[in-house]
């Protein structure tokens, strides 16, 4: 590319990303490793290389885009310039066609999240008013009553990017569409809200990326009767970190319940629980401050079960718990699970092996029942959580009945900390499959063009595929490898010491980092998409659907003479619609042209 003196660029910068820079000179005819001098913002004079200098939209500096599909130059500085501009206005979203970008605000908008801009966004046309998260539940709200068909929104992000809370925003908009405004405080509305705190209180904590970490994946269905009205909900969790319960790392909190037990001054005292300082699940981070009984009791038990330790018996490979105080916690711990004190002792001190000739008791140093201890909390604390889901289930009730339903997905978002143990390999895999479901939807989809004949030029993306391969391809990838690998160790009889071990870098989360943003831009594949959007045809429907819903617009021509394909054809034509593609069985047409069609027929 040949840059005038003068023209207006953006050059890659170590530190920036890319920054902003102007054209001294360049070679006037450009060889593939011609360099260009150019003038950067702060007056720095620098001589860079001619393929890192991309073009610079000086006007873009007067106001942003609310699509990136409307970016003079489609580049990463372009897109990232994009955001930054938006964020440092608080407007923190932006679409790319039928996908939203949110920047975390780190700061409360509640005017954005009012009950007045809820009834904004009700009902409105997609690109009718500024981008929001309002308005993407509102599409899927819309096209769920409109198509009789259960939608589903995928939320995803690095960690602390804000899942969570948009997937609580989007939660708080359906429930408003399909409220039932009947006034009573225990409706299905509230109680899907109310959900969320309890769900957090023991699924979330405080990590080095996110001070309310979700530890657990959810998906939330919401439910629908046939005229639209909320009729029930189900919230399915996946894959607790149960590590948590028994080991944390400098700067991170266990769950929140147990802080908040521990703070709650009656029944701290019932469960004879003090200060976190002194269990042992809880005191190995200083980090304690941060904002039912059956359940209480359970907490309690865990806090005391870590507090049992155990030394050296006197016979060779054996254990004995360690002093009176450890019987303290002992006898409070089988108390408060009901059982008794001394078979819960020798459940941990000792192991039963299945033999042909009959069970073998045997006996287990210190560190063997150290983690026999651990992963008895892990697992009452696993099961407790299930439980609790399984009453919030019960609680709002399901409507067996309903046939459409929006699904939220919520899950834990890519981690890399500085030493990732398996949770960390389970929660990125989780993500990576994700990325292949977006994948597949905005790029493998596109494969459609291919069968249905469309011209189109396909776009380069990068498929995660082979990773997925790597950790889920049967019989050589890393999960069959570890079934295989622990098969062999139980085998040779299952206790290793466990290694899970968490980052200690406390570096957070809350600057609009270019480096961060692009980070996530790339491997979300954010580019990539914005190029489908603009070259491709996200809305497709068979030539049937669309005349039953469109049809209406031009009666005339509806002429039982003419097959579907050409029906179509007239309608749009028509409604001087251009830009469209007829494949075999499928209208292709390009982003918005779907929302200028529905205006029509809402006019009518
Ligand atoms: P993880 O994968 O760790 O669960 P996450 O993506 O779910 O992370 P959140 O817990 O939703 O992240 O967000 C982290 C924090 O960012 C929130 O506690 C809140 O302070 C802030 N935040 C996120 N989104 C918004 C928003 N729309 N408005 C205001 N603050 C927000
Ligand atoms: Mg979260």
């Amino acid at each position: 590319m040949i840059f005038r003196p003068g023209t207006a660029v953006w050059v890659e910068h170590a530190a920036l990303t890319w920054a902003e820079a102007e054209v001294v000179s360049s070679p006037a005819s450009p060889s593939s490793k011609s360099s260009v001098t150019v003038v950067l913002s702060t007056g720095v004079k620098a001589v860079v290389d001619g393929r890192k200098v991309l073009p610079r939209d000086t006007e873009a500096d007067l106001g942003g885009v609310d699509d990136m599909t409307k970016l003079v130059y489609l580049h990463e500085p372009g897109v990232l310039c994009n955001l930054a501009r938006g964020y440092t206005l608080n407007e923190i979203y932006t679409y790319t066609g039928h996908i939203l970008i949110a920047v975390n605000p780190f700061a409360k908008l509640s005017h954005m999240y009012n009950m007045h801009m809820m009834e904004q966004y009700r009902g409105v046309q997609f690109s009718e008013l500024s981008p929001h998260v309002f308005a993407i539940a509102d599409a899927s709200y819309k096209a769920m009553v409109s198509e009789n068909r259960s939608q589903s929104i995928l939320v995803s992000g690095e960690s602390g990017a804000g899942k969570t809370e948009t997937t609580k925003l989007i939660m708080r908009y359906l429930t408003f569409v399909g409220g039932r405004a009947t006034g009573d405080i225990r409706s299905v509305e509230q109680q899907v809200l109310e959900s969320n705190l309890l769900l957090e209180a023991f699924g979330n904590a405080r990590t080095v990326r996110n001070d309310n970490s979700s530890r657990f994946g959810k998906f939330v269905e919401i439910q629908f009767d046939k005229s639209g009205r909320l009729s029930g909900a189900a919230v399915r969790t996946y894959l607790l970190e149960r590590s948590r319960v028994v080991q944390i790392s400098e700067s991170e909190r266990n769950y929140h319940c147990f802080y908040q037990l521990c703070a709650s001054e009656q029944d701290a005292d019932k469960y004879k629980l003090a200060h976190p300082r002194n269990f042992n699940y809880l005191n190995q981070s200083h980090m304690y401050e941060l904002e039912g009984e059956a359940i209480f009791r359970t907490l309690a038990a865990i806090l005391h079960l870590g507090n049992i330790e155990f030394s050296p018996g006197k016979e060779f490979d054996s254990s004995v718990i360690k002093d009176e105080k450890c019987k303290f916690h002992l006898q409070m711990a089988a108390d408060l699970l009901m059982v008794d004190a001394s078979l819960l002792l020798s459940t941990l001190c000792y192991r039963t092996i299945k033999t042909p000739e009959g069970n073998i008791v045997k006996a287990v140093d210190s560190s063997a029942a150290v983690i026999g201890r651990d992963t008895l909390a892990k697992t009452v604390y696993a099961r407790l959580f299930d439980w609790l889901v399984d009453n919030i289930n019960k609680s709002i009730g399901q409507d067996m009945e309903s046939r459409s339903q929006i699904g939220v997905l919520d899950i834990y978002g890519f981690e890399c900390f500085k030493y990732n143990s398996f949770e960390q390999l389970c929660i990125n895999f989780a993500n990576e499959k994700l990325q292949q479901h977006f994948n597949k939807h905005v790029f493998k989809m596109e494969e459609d063009y291919k069968t249905e004949e469309i011209n189109w030029s396909y776009i380069e993306f990068v498929d995660n595929q082979d990773i997925l391969d790597l950790i889920e391809k049967k019989p050589i990838g890393i999960v069959s490898l570890l079934d295989e690998a622990c098969l062999f160790a139980s085998n040779q009889d299952d206790p290793s010491k466990s290694s899970y071990k968490f980052s200690s870098v406390a570096s957070r989360f809350k600057k609009f980092e270019n480096g961060s943003v692009l980070q996530q831009l790339r491997s979300g594949g954010v580019l990539e998409a914005i190029r489908i959007s603009l070259a491709g045809y996200p809305t497709r429907r068979t030539y049937s659907e669309f005349i039953n819903r469109f049809g209406l617009l031009v009666p005339e021509h509806m002429d039982e003479r003419f097959d579907e394909r050409s029906l179509t054809q007239r309608i749009l034509k028509q409604l001087n619609l251009e830009n469209f593609q007829l494949g075999r069985t499928k209208v292709f047409l390009r982003a918005g042209q779907i929302a200028v069609l529905d205006s029509r027929r809402g006019e009518i």
